[in-house]
């Protein structure tokens, strides 16, 4: 039977908050800040968003709060096309938010609030079990309570619908949690936590991969910034330079952009090693722009560069 190409993205929809400040405050001091923004922003929201962009055919399930927030994100979900049918809310807590201080080098600090994003419940977590065997794939990231990834990862078993996993934020978890994942994919600073292995070069990356692969999951992808990704499948190792799309300005979102597309070319039923090719397209161009899902690309430019790089493996 033929797998359905359908994603169902579970994770998390913040409200960034983006304050511009001369430099990071002292402790107890007031400090003017220059600009203020807002922005759609969670892992959860972006890989989405990404996704969506790209044509897949996705879902997007997060939980919300009753808030001014929750009326912006769901308004900018209907304008990048995102159904609301999987969306809950929590009547007590807050919509989560991100709040970003950017100093005057550019530099950011960020302290998050995971607010309605930590409350997926039983009632929730029943109605993602019950329509899980309509989606081939599940597209999952830890920026949600570790009980719903939990569970969500057990019905994906159960279900045989392939579950691609982020492994971020860094959080200290039992591996065995990722269990028959199609692919755990880390970026560095992930892995280092997940194994206790500190990458500074390829033997580190390797080690840490070997290490993530005794989890049980079928492949790790690991994240390399802009050396790219690293494929281990429990036999080979296999490098993939980062693509070229320009100058890179601003890194935010690139690996919740890796992973969408990343899973949209899984869905597409191309192979493991042309699907990381296509991310690594789809990622680097979104370094070339400033922002989250801003910086968020289109599929037919993903397809042009992705065409472009396979003509220089051929
Ligand atoms: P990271 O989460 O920083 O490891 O980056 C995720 C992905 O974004 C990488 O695996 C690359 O595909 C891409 N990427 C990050 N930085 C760059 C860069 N400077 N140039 C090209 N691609 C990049």
């Amino acid at each position: 039977m033929q797998r359905s190409p359908r994603i169902l993205v579970v994770g998390s929809a913040n409200a960034d908050v983006i304050l511009h400040v001369p430099r990071n405050p002292y402790n107890g001091e007031s400090l003017l800040v220059r600009s203020r923004t807002e922005g759609l922003g969670g892992k959860g929201s972006n890989r989405a968003v990404a996704l969506s962009r790209l044509g897949a055919k996705m879902e997007f399930s997060c939980k919300l709060g009753r808030d001014v927030q929750s009326d912006v994100l769901l308004s900018a979900y209907g304008h990048e096309k995102i159904s609301s049918d999987l969306i809950f809310f929590d009547e007590q807590t807050g919509t989560g938010t991100a709040y970003v201080l950017v100093d005057g080098n550019g530099n950011n600090t960020i302290l998050s609030y995971m607010g309605a994003n930590d409350t997926f419940n039983r009632r929730d977590l029943d109605k993602l079990v019950t329509e899980m065997p309509r989606f081939g794939f599940l597209s999952l990231e830890l920026e949600i309570s570790l009980s719903a990834v939990e569970e969500l990862l057990q019905a994906s078993r159960k279900h045989g619908v392939h579950a691609i996993v982020d492994a971020g934020p860094a959080r200290e978890l039992p591996l065995d949690l990722f269990r028959d994942v199609l692919v755990l994919s880390p970026n560095e600073v992930e892995a280092a936590q997940l194994t206790g292995i500190s990458i500074t070069g390829m033997r580190d990356a390797r080690l840490a991969c070997i290490k993530l692969y005794e989890s049980g999951c079928r492949n790790v992808v690991l994240k390399l910034g802009a050396q790219g990704a690293l494929l281990y499948d429990g036999c080979d190792f296999v490098h993939f330079e980062a693509c070229r799309a320009g100058e890179a300005v601003d890194t935010t979102a690139a690996g919740d952009c890796f992973m969408a597309a990343l899973t949209f070319a899984l869905s597409r039923g191309t192979d493991m090693h042309n699907s990381i090719r296509y991310a690594n397209a789809a990622a680097a161009i979104s370094v070339t722009r400033r922002g989250a899902i801003d910086a968020l690309p289109f599929g037919e430019e993903v397809e042009l560069l992705y065409s472009r790089s396979l003509k220089e493996v051929t």
